[in-house]
């Protein structure tokens, strides 16, 4: 292993001419005061919205996964010279004309309790490019070395944790659910010290650097640290700076555009735990620097898919205990982050009310798009609160009651046939592959046939023709989630040296919704052995 370079290089674009085209115009660092300590150690940062750094370059770059709707998305070239141009970029042994990198402060509430300055302790923006049609999105490479704000861990990111970064932020943009984007995976040739489970026994890991893409990673955590540090002249010309790049519609900043870019988030917050709860997904980390201004699904730590439907379930060790971040906690907890959000506006308003009145919109929008989405999943074409509200929670009771694959049954009960004399064996024969356990309580089927009857009576009662309800059925349940022994398998196959099958998992969650004949198996459930094996089942927050 040759040793790494100390800073990145300027990349020679004699090497790469179409990388001459790319535009950035780094507005946030532009607006807003950075740490005027150019120096590159751990350390409280005040007074500043960033401090500019360097990544740290790697030994040896490996382009292990680029996603190309994604270089197309930024504009960029997507022929094999120009990735090849664009790998020192992207693992931070580079960089481009007009980059100024730069990492963010942010504190946040961590399970419940105000935590004071995180920041970018591995993440590393370098720069706001310019793309096409007028939009703009920051490229964050994740596991990019120290910075200011890195405490006492060492800036890096581990293999597995990226490949489950990339795929998932990846295969919940095709699901259909608001998040942050990956461009890239590196391998980086490099060791990375980590202890798993906290149990002491730390191993080495390969290391890799995740370019990650989205408008903003403005979290809840950069506005609080402000509030916190009663910095108040710089919330404010944060939240401006918000509105004025972010949230143009909302008007000149000010006041009412303060309030209304509350609203704003509070009602994309709602939309995206919508989501989340449609499709099965437990984030496990639901602290306030984790949450998104943008109301995009960020930070992919210990997230994880049900298999089994227990709205109790939390991937997340680190939560095993108190359980805050479990799948059916996650609106309450989205709604509590937004409060910490409004507290930290509360100085720039000077009273609660009409700052309440903004948060109001998260509870009215979550509850109409749940419910509508409830809808979609059971075929139905609007809920009807006076009769649906008992059909769902008769449905989750049921779920709970002997393990039931979430995605397979909802999946499957476009099958089920609604024909008022449909048989017994007829009702329950698409069902058969959501049972985790061979043997059921006798009166297991027979309440599950009671509820199909009631469900199949009540799609009845709509009277949708078959085809058109099937088919709005397979849009709002996919065939497809990435589960988490499929990530696991793919994180064990690219130790080993073979990254072929992040590819094929990138290609597979590009149509979840699709039947995608030969490939069966990654829509099957999840196997046995998969029940207790690390990554799998539980994971730490060690990445
Ligand atoms: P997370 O739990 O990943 O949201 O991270 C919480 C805080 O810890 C953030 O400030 C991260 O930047 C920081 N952090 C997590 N892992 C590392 C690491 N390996 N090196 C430096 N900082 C880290
Ligand atoms: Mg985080």
């Amino acid at each position: 292993m040759t040793a790494a370079p100390t800073d990145p290089a300027p990349l020679d674009l004699a090497l790469a001419p179409a990388l001459r085209g790319l535009r950035f115009d780094d507005a946030f660092v532009s607006a807003l005061p950075g740490d005027p300590e150019p120096r590159n150690y751990r350390r409280q940062v005040v007074g500043a919205a960033y401090s500019r750094v360097l990544p740290t370059p790697v030994a040896a770059p490996r382009l292990l996964a680029w996603v190309p709707e994604v270089a197309s998305l930024l504009g960029l070239p997507d022929d094999p010279a120009a990735r090849d141009a664009l790998t020192p970029v992207l693992a931070g042994n580079a960089l481009l004309p007009g980059m100024a990198p730069y990492a963010a402060c942010y504190g946040g509430h961590q399970f419940g309790n105000w935590a004071n300055q995180l920041g970018d302790g591995r993440a590393i923006t370098l720069g706001e490019l310019e793309a096409p049609g007028g939009a703009s999105y920051e490229l964050q490479l994740k596991g990019a070395g120290p910075t200011p704000y890195s405490r006492t861990a060492d800036g890096r990111a581990v293999l597995r944790s990226s490949i489950r970064e990339l795929l998932q932020s990846e295969a919940m943009h095709h699901l259909g659910v608001p998040t942050t984007r990956a461009l890239s995976l590196i391998g980086t040739g490099e060791p990375v010290l980590r202890d798993m489970f906290y149990d002491g026994r730390a191993r080495h890991e390969p290391g890799a650097v995740v370019c990650r893409v989205a408008p903003s990673f403005l979290r809840f955590g950069n506005f609080e640290i402000l509030a916190a540090r009663q910095d108040l002249d710089l919330l404010e010309r944060l939240v401006d700076h918000t509105v004025t790049r972010l949230f143009p519609e909302l008007g000149p900043p000010g006041r009412d555009a303060t309030l209304a870019l509350l609203a704003e988030i509070a009602r994309r917050t709602a939309v995206m735990v919508a989501h989340w709860m449609r499709v099965g997904f437990v984030h496990g980390v639901m602290n306030t620097d984790n949450m998104s201004v943008l109301g995009l699904t960020i930070d992919y730590g210990p997230y994880g898919f049900l298999d089994v439907y227990d709205p109790d379930w939390t991937p997340n060790t680190t939560d095993a205990g108190g359980r805050r971040y479990r799948f059916a906690n996650q609106p309450q907890i989205a709604l509590w982050n937004l409060v910490r959000f409004a507290n930290a506006l509360y100085p720039l308003i000077g009273e609660a009310a009409p700052l309440e009145e903004a948060l109001s919109a998260y509870a009215s929008t979550f509850a109409v798009t749940h419910e509508a989405m409830m809808a979609d999943k059971l075929g139905l074409v609007a809920f009807d609160p006076d009769r649906d509200v008992a059909l769902a929670q008769d449905l989750d009771r049921l779920l709970r009651r002997v393990e039931t694959d979430m995605t397979i049954f909802h999946r499957q009960l476009a099958a089920v046939p609604t024909a008022p004399d449909a048989a017994d064996a007829a009702l329950l024969a698409p069902l058969a592959d959501a049972f985790y356990e061979t043997s059921r309580p006798a009166d297991h089927d027979e309440a599950l046939l009671d509820w199909l009857r009631r469900w199949g009576a009540r799609v009845r009662a709509d009277g949708r023709p078959d085809a058109e309800r099937v088919a709005a059925m397979n849009r709002a349940n996919p065939r497809f989630v990435l589960r988490n022994y499929l990530a696991q398998e793919a994180i064990d196959l690219a130790e080993a040296g073979d990254p072929s099958r992040i590819l094929e998992l990138l290609d597979l969650m590009r149509r979840p919704y699709d039947e995608q004949p030969g490939r069966e198996r990654f829509a099957a459930r999840r196997p046995e052995w998969a029940r207790h094996k690390a990554g799998c089942s539980a994971l730490s927050c060690s990445s």
